[in-house]
C-alpha cells in the first residue's frame, strides 16, 4: 500500500540531540525556504553533514516537505535548529523540495528560478503551518529566508557582479494563497 503523503514522518538528524534546547514560548516566527536541490535524499544528505564540529551540528530545517506532499520532521520544535543568519532561536524553518538555482547557485546567469511549487506542496505547507498554530502559543509571523538574508555577494561566474546569497523560496512560491489560508503577517 503507497504510504499517504499526508503522513508527517519523524527521521531525525543523527545530531538532533546535541542541537540547543529553547521553550517553545519564545517561537514566534516560521521561515520558509526551499532546498535549491534536485530531491530530498540530497537535501538530507546536506542537512546531515556536521558543519560545526565543536557542537557536532550542521544546517537544516525543522521540516522538510516533498514535492508530493509528504511531510519529514528532521528535528524537534524545543530544538534550535540553523536554517538562517540571525534568526535561528525564534523560528522553526520549513524546507519546500525544489531546484532552486541548483546547481549553479551563484552563476549571474542561472538566477532564475523556474520550478513551480505543485497544489501537493504548498497544501501540505499549509497544513503543517496551521499544525504549527496548534503547537507554539506565540506564533506570529512567517518569513522567506530571502526576506531575512538580504546579503549580495559576488557571482560565481563573474566577482564583478553581484547575486543574492539567498533567493528562497523566490518568485514563484505562492504567497497571497498561503497568507489567505494561514492567519499569519508576513515579516518582510
Ligand atoms: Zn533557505
Amino acid at each position: 500500500m503507497p504510504t499517504d503523503p499526508r503522513a508527517l514522518h519523524f527521521d531525525p538528524l543523527p545530531y538532533e540531540a546535541r542541537l540547543e534546547t529553547r521553550p517553545l514560548s519564545q517561537v514566534d516566527l516560521v521561515v520558509l525556504h526551499c532546498t535549491e536541490l534536485p530531491d530530498l535524499a540530497t537535501a538530507r544528505e546536506y542537512g546531515e553533514r556536521v558543519l560545526y564540529p565543536d557542537s557536532g551540528t550542521g544546517n537544516s530545517g525543522h521540516y522538510y516537505i516533498d514535492r508530493d506532499g509528504s511531510c519529514h520532521r528532521y528535528a524537534a520544535l524545543d530544538r534550535i535548529a540553523h536554517h538562517v543568519r540571525g534568526y535561528n532561536p525564534r523560528s522553526v524553518g520549513v524546507e519546500l523540495v525544489n531546484g532552486g538555482r541548483h546547481p549553479q547557485w551563484l552563476d549571474s546567469r542561472h538566477q532564475a528560478m523556474e520550478e513551480p511549487y505543485p497544489d501537493a506542496q504548498v497544501d501540505a505547507l499549509i497544513r503543517l503551518l496551521h499544525a504549527l498554530q496548534g503547537e507554539l502559543p506565540a506564533l506570529r509571523y512567517v518569513a522567506g529566508h530571502e526576506d531575512l538574508d538580504t546579503a549580495m555577494v559576488p557571482a560565481s561566474d563573474d566577482p564583478a557582479i553581484l547575486v543574492p546569497r539567498k533567493r528562497d523560496p523566490g518568485p514563484r512560491f505562492p504567497w497571497q494563497r498561503v497568507l489567505d489560508a494561514v492567519p499569519l503577517q508576513r515579516l518582510a
